[in-house]
C-alpha cells in the first residue's frame, strides 16, 4: 500500500515553495492525531484553541488510551505492582481527562475519537503484527488483543496494523480535514513515530477514495532528547539537531490568552501532572513549533520496523 505526503510531494513536483506558515480561518478543519491523551495539548493546544475561536472545526483522534504507562500507574496505585485491571482503569481516567481538557478549549465530547489501540505497541503493528496472517498483538499491560468498546467503526477490529490504517483512512475521509497534525517520524517515542507511518499510509487510501481531499499535513514533536525542558526561555526553539522538514520550522506565536487556555487544558490531565508536571509545563510557552514533512514515500507493512526493534 503506497502513501504519499501530498503537499510536499506536489510542491516538489511543481517547484512551488512549501509555505512556512499555517493559516487558520473559519473553514479550517483541523484533525489532530494524538498517540496518547495529552499529546494533542502538548504539541498544539494553542493552535487548537485558535482554530476553534476562529469558528473552524477541531477533531482529535487518540490512537491509544495511554494505559501502558507503568510508572504512572504505579504512582496512582501507591507503588504496588499493577494488575491488568489497574492499567485499564488508568486508560479510562486518561480518557476522562482528555474530554475535560478539550472542554477547557471550548470543544465537546463529539470532537474526540478514541481508537483504543495498544499503548506501547503501535510500532510493532507497522510490521510484525500487520495482518491476519498471524495472531493479533496482545498488550502486556491490559492483556487486550483488540479495542474494547471504542469509537472504531470497522467490524472485528483487532490489534493489527492494517486495521489501524483502515480506521484512520475512514476517519480522515469522513471528517475531511484541511489540516492534519501528526507527530514527526523522528519523535523518539516509538508510538509517536509509528503514528506518523500509519497516517502517511492511510493518506494513500484516502487519496484513492477521495481524490479531491488534499489536507495540509504538518508535524509536531513531543519527545526528542532533552527538548524542550533543556531551555527555560519564554519562547520555544525547535529541537537542536533536527531539521525543519520541507519548509523549515514553522513558529506559531500564541496570544497570552491562548497560552492560558493551553495551560488550563494541560492541567486537566491530572494523572500526567502527577507523574511529570515538569515535562508537561515545559511545553507551555509563547509559541508552538511545527514542520512539514519532507517528500517521502511510506509503504506499510514495512520490511523492518521503522520505529523500534521487531
Ligand atoms: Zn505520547
Amino acid at each position: 500500500m503506497d502513501a504519499y505526503v501530498i503537499l510536499p510531494l506536489l510542491a516538489a513536483l511543481s517547484s512551488v515553495p512549501v509555505p512556512r506558515t499555517l493559516t487558520v480561518a473559519r473553514d479550517t478543519r483541523l484533525l489532530v492525531i494524538a498517540p496518547h491523551p495529552d499529546d494533542e495539548i502538548l504539541g498544539a493546544g494553542g493552535l487548537m484553541r485558535r482554530v476553534h475561536a476562529a469558528g473552524g472545526s477541531v477533531r482529535v483522534v487518540y490512537l491509544t488510551d495511554g494505559d501502558g504507562y507503568r510508572d504512572g500507574v504505579k504512582l496512582e496505585e501507591h507503588g504496588k505492582k499493577p494488575s491488568s485491571g489497574d492499567y485499564k482503569d488508568y486508560g479510562r481516567r486518561r480518557q476522562h481527562e482528555a474530554h475535560s481538557a478539550l472542554e477547557t478549549l471550548g470543544l465537546d465530547e463529539h470532537d474526540a475519537t478514541f481508537l483504543r489501540f495498544p499503548d506501547g505497541g503501535l510500532c510493532k503493528l507497522t510490521r510484525t503484527y500487520w495482518s491476519a496472517r498471524r495472531t493479533a498483538y496482545r498488550s502486556p499491560y491490559t492483556r487486550r488483543d483488540r479495542p474494547p468498546t471504542s469509537d472504531t467503526n470497522i467490524p472485528d477490529t483487532e490489534y493489527r496494523g492494517e486495521d489501524l490504517t483502515q480506521e484512520l483512512a475512514r476517519l480522515i475521509g469522513e471528517f475531511g480535514p484541511t489540516l492534519i497534525l501528526v507527530p514527526r517520524k523522528e519523535d523518539q517515542h516509538p508510538d509517536h513515530c509509528a503514528a506518523w507511518y500509519f497516517v502517511a499510509d492511510a493518506l494513500g487510501d484516502v487519496a484513492r477514495i477521495h481524490p479531491g481531499l488534499a489536507p495540509d499535513v504538518v508535524n509536531y514533536i513531543v519527545h526528542y532528547n532533552n527538548w524542550p525542558f533543556d531551555d527555560e526561555g519564554a519562547g520555544m526553539a525547535p529541537p537542536a539537531g533536527l531539521r525543519g522538514g520541507a519548509s523549515g520550522w514553522i513558529r506559531v506565536n500564541l496570544t497570552p490568552e491562548e497560552v492560558l487556555f493551553k495551560r488550563a487544558a494541560l492541567r486537566r490531565y491530572k494523572t500526567q501532572m502527577h507523574a511529570m508536571r515538569w515535562f508537561l509545563e515545559s511545553f507551555v510557552r509563547s509559541n508552538e513549533v511545527f514542520s512539514r514533512p519532507a517528500p517521502s514515500r511510506v509503504v506499510l507493512p514495512s520490511r523492518r520496523s521503522p520505529c523500534c526493534d521487531p
